[in-house]
């Protein structure tokens, strides 16, 4: 269990946190002391007008002595206190300017009148309340005050049984007053330790606002803070304005573009997605990947928007995929990804029943042509092929070359008898065909094939096709033939 910070009188166990306290309101201390110093010379002087009664009994002497004690006393308190002084200066001050003080009252309210019964009851409270002494030193200074000014006033003599009475009202005064300097002395330091809380936490939290702020600055990245349901534009960094530019104007509909529908949940939750966002000129558009994440600001609920540019990304990303799927030589598609893209249409072929051929095709003796002409010339035959084959396809068919000069076509929503008619078109073309450096035609054989219905192998069309390529070869070659 933690001790609690106050003794039972009022002041913190921790002598350096009263020192500090007291210290934070020694400007406030030091006017309170002069005051009471200047009040005290004040009035002692004019009480000397109502002593004026005792004239010409020997207790006028003594009163007038006590009068100008009390009031050298505060006015040599208040010369010392002109200066702003230390918290230990004041203390000593306040506290030497009680015996003096004290005993003089002792004298002045020896006699048995009202009014130095008024003031028995009422000059306790100075010491108790009004004096900035620490807690302990003003509760003796006011109890030694009501002790000593008591005995006197009982020396004083008269009705024992008002005595008794008037001994009783100081004691119950005393005892109240100390209850008030205890509590107020509690309070005042609560206040002081709640104050002194709430502005570090007030200086931690604009610390951190400013870390907030520069951090949001530094940050290469564009960052936005947009109220989600006013789509007020909370905060922005130099790379959002850079990157969104005139976007910024309109923080709804960039929120709309940004997020659209996929606000995180939660606060702190953090979800991200990639969006592609057209360009001022719409004829352009960026791929970004967001990362947001729902907060509290002002009291209500936002979205902190973090942006990455991923265009270059997504670019390398197609081009290394066009690369991979790709025949450089001819641009056509390579092996792989004819095969691939050949079992896809095969089970789409199957699943919607309907038509799909497939042409296998080879250069006729292609090896010759190389001996002949050289392996450059032999590319460029190759190529010419390759032109030749996309210029007499339609659109949704195939090409790919899936060997040396072996090449493959893939005929969506076309028959045999078609596919058929195309490759002997193709093959026609060919024999015709003039090639740069070549002074000869080549000429192509072909296999066709039709994917049929309910046939559980994927591959059983191009196997067709493969073996009808290879009977066209046996053939006598510059030939078509059908799988039936
Ligand atoms: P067939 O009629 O039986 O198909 O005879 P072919 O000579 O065409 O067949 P073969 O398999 O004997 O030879 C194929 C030749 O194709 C051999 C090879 O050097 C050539 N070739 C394969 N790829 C390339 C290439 O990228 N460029 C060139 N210039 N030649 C290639
Ligand atoms: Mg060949
Ligand atoms: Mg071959």
């Amino acid at each position: 269990m933690t001790q609690h910070p106050l003794s039972w009188w009022g002041e913190f166990h921790n002598a350096a946190m009263e020192a500090e306290y007291r210290t934070s309101r020694l400007p406030e201390f030091q006017r309170q002391a002069r005051l009471v110093f200047l009040c005290a010379a004040i009035l002692n002087a004019l009480f000397v007008f109502s002593d004026w009664r005792f004239y010409g009994q020997p207790h006028f002497a003594w009163a007038l002595a006590a009068r100008g004690v009390i009031t050298a006393a505060s006015l040599l308190c208040l010369a010392l206190l002109r200066k702003p002084a230390p918290l230990r200066r004041l203390d000593v001050l306040c506290a030497a300017w009680c015996p003096p003080v004290i005993a003089a009252s002792a004298v002045l309210l020896i006699p048995q009148s009202e009014t130095a019964r008024l003031i028995l009851l009422a000059l306790p409270a100075v010491f108790y309340l009004t004096l900035p002494l620490p807690v302990r030193w003003a509760l003796l200074a006011g109890a030694g005050f009501s002790a000593v000014t008591l005995c006197a006033h009982l020396f004083g003599g008269g009705d024992s049984a008002t005595l008794l009475g008037v001994a009783l009202a100081v004691a119950t005064l005393n005892v109240v007053l100390a209850l008030a300097l205890l509590r107020i002395s509690r309070l005042q330091r609560l206040e002081w330790v709640a104050t002194r809380a709430a502005s570090a936490a007030n200086r931690q939290l604009s610390e951190k606002q400013v870390m907030l702020q520069t951090l949001l600055r530094a940050v290469p990245t564009p960052l936005v803070i947009i109220a989600r349901d006013s789509g007020q534009l909370m905060e922005t960094n130099n790379a959002a304005r850079e990157f969104f530019g005139n976007a910024l104007a309109n923080p709804q509909k960039l929120l709309q573009c940004l997020v659209g529908d996929t606000i995180p949940a939660a606060c702190g939750q953090i979800l991200q997605h990639e969006v592609c966002l057209p360009q001022d000129d719409r004829a352009t558009s960026r791929n970004i990947l967001v990362v947001e994440t729902l907060v509290i600001a002002g009291g209500q609920q936002a979205i902190i928007a973090i942006i990455v540019d991923i265009t270059h990304r997504k670019e390398m990303e197609a081009h290394l995929k066009m690369l991979a799927s790709t025949d450089p030589l001819t641009g056509l598609m390579n092996r792989s990804r004819f095969f691939e893209l050949a079992h896809e249409e095969i089970s789409r072929s199957h699943r919607y029943e309907r038509p799909l051929a497939v042409v296998m095709l080879d250069i006729d003796l292609f090896k010759n042509i190389n001996d002949t002409y050289g392996h450059e010339a032999g590319d460029t035959a190759l190529r010419a092929f390759a032109d030749l084959c996309r210029a007499m396809v339609r659109s949704p068919d195939s090409i790919g070359r899936i060997g040396g000069e072996e090449f493959a076509l893939l005929l969506p929503e076309t028959n045999r008898t078609n596919a058929r008619a195309l490759a002997e078109r193709l093959r026609a073309a060919v024999a015709s065909l003039r090639i740069n450096g070549l002074s000869v035609t080549m000429t192509i054989s072909a296999g066709v094939s039709e994917v049929l219905p309910g046939e559980d192998k994927p591959d059983a069309a191009l196997s067709r096709a493969d073996a009808a390529l290879y009977e066209a070869k046996r053939g006598g070659r510059n030939r078509v033939v059908l799988h039936l």
